[in-house]
């Protein structure tokens, strides 16, 4: 089972590796953008992490994904603020009000959070964003339930699609968000928010990937 204490886990581990990553963040955002993803991602999963630290022990998985929400959005003023806002009310509406679910409908969030940025970006694949990590990723996650494949072996796969996802941003031209008005000339470089993307799914993949699927 996924409990509110391994959402809340996840969420500390979520902080502090986007907290390690910050400079690195916003150095690959000072190339395409304006080099503050780092401090967003930053800021929003701390200010996640500790709302939903403060919830009271009764609190529901949607509770908590609804708080981190919330959190975040307060927390962060550039773009990725109201799009992993998004994302975290639907993994809330997916994980329902309930104190834990099956391992089997983990990969469920991560379909979930990326529909949550799809809807709230409208942005299409091949467009240099964090959509070019988030669906490829989902895409995994929900073949992977559709095979039967246990959670460790799901979230491999997951990690696999998002790595690749975030280097194929590279040779892509971005025409959604700040970097768009640099056209071609953002060929070549990585895009922040496809690199911060994978590094939460990459905690994931850490976290899930050692449970079995009781
Ligand atoms: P800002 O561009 O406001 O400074 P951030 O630096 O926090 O915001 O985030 C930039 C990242 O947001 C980009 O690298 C890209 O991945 C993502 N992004 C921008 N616009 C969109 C969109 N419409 N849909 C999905 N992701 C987007
Ligand atoms: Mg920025």
């Amino acid at each position: 089972m996924l409990t509110t204490a391994d959402i809340a886990r996840l969420f500390r581990q979520l902080a502090e590796t986007i907290r390690a990553a910050r400079d690195e963040l916003c150095r690959l955002d000072g190339v395409i953008g304006d080099a503050d993803h780092g401090i967003a991602m930053a800021d929003g999963f701390a200010a996640a992490s500790s709302a939903i630290e403060a919830l009271s022990v009764e609190a529901t998985l949607a509770d908590q994904f609804n708080t981190a929400a919330k959190a975040f959005l307060n927390a962060v003023g550039a773009s990725s603020g109201p799009l992993y806002a998004t994302a975290l009310m639907r993994a809330a509406k997916a994980a329902g009000a309930r104190a834990e679910m099956p391992l089997t409908e983990a990969p469920m969030l991560i379909v979930a959070m990326a529909e949550g940025i799809r809807s709230r970006g409208k942005a299409e694949q091949g467009e240099k964003t964090m959509v070019d990590v988030w669906t490829p990723a989902a895409a995994a996650a929900e073949q992977g339930m559709a095979n039967g494949l246990s959670l460790p072996e799901i979230v491999a796969r997951v990690r696999y699609a998002a790595a690749e996802g975030a280097e194929a941003t590279k040779s892509m031209v971005a025409t959604k968000g700040r970097s768009a008005r640099l056209g071609e000339r953002s060929l070549g470089h990585i895009d922040p928010g496809a690199a911060s993307a994978a590094m939460v799914l990459n905690v994931i993949a850490d976290d899930w990937g050692q449970r079995g699927t009781a």
